[in-house]
């Protein structure tokens, strides 16, 4: 299966660090992601709000040659309060703008949100063969179904699909419509698994979900510590009787 080559392009200053080496060496046999060119000094936005709108974001982000896409990272509101738009010639623009504080609120890594867009836009090539442009047609649907094509109207919503994302059954039908590689989807839950948070987080996660739970455990565990400790401690005393 050839994976699909994005590269990515940072627009202005994203206010946070993006971790690109990471991005880089991630395994996959579906998508690749490599810096591409960065735009260091954004001009003034265009659109209300302060927001960049498609046509200003065509002019200032060309089509990367050894790429089938185009990546933009941006740190700004974009057209219709939108975090991603897909623009033509298969080039999107992902806005950090207020989506930064909603994955890390959330304890989730700007990595994994960018990974998490990286297929989203990767099974969508391999269906479709190209990225529609925003308003063309769209893959979405309005139901939280924790899919890597959940609308997500609502910005908060994305952490639904952040945490070991999947393909809805709709959604794999639709791409099972296609002529995608048999090998695709198989893969895609494989790789997707990898998708989730760090095991400190999922811990904290364990522990709110389960307090009295983990309060046992914890009294358990320091019971057995000094059961340990006294054991230890008088066949030490055995062996070295000046210790008592
Ligand atoms: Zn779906």
């Amino acid at each position: 299966m050839t994976p699909v080559r994005i590269s990515l392009v940072t627009l202005g200053s994203l206010k946070q660090p993006v971790d690109v080496r990471f991005l880089s060496h991630w395994g996959s046999e579906i998508l690749t992601i490599r810096h591409g060119d960065s735009v260091a000094h954004l001009q003034d936005s265009e659109g209300d709000e302060w927001s960049y709108t498609d046509r200003q974001l065509e002019r200032l982000l060309a089509p990367a040659t050894e790429a089938e896409i185009t990546l933009g990272l941006i740190n700004a509101p974009l057209e219709d309060n939108f975090y991603l738009r897909r623009l033509p010639k298969n080039v999107v623009v992902l806005s950090l703008h207020e989506m930064a504080e909603i994955v890390q609120y959330e304890n989730f890594s700007l990595e994994t949100f960018i990974l998490r867009i990286g297929y989203e836009l990767a099974v969508l090539f391999k269906a479709e063969g190209r990225i529609p442009a925003t308003g063309e047609y769209s893959w979405t649907h309005d139901d939280i179904r924790g899919c890597l094509f959940d609308m997500c109207s609502s910005k908060g919503d994305i952490v639904f699909s952040l945490h070991r994302p999947c393909l809805c059954d709709i959604c794999r039908a639709r791409v099972l419509q296609k002529c995608v590689d048999i090998k695709l989807l198989p893969q895609l839950h494989k790789e997707l698994r990898r998708i989730h948070k760090t095991l400190f987080y999922r811990l904290t996660d364990w522990i709110k979900i389960h307090p009295i739970l983990t309060l046992m455990l914890t009294t358990l565990l320091a019971f057995a510590v000094n059961l340990a400790s006294s054991v230890v401690f008088e066949k030490a005393k055995r062996a070295w009787p000046w210790l008592g």
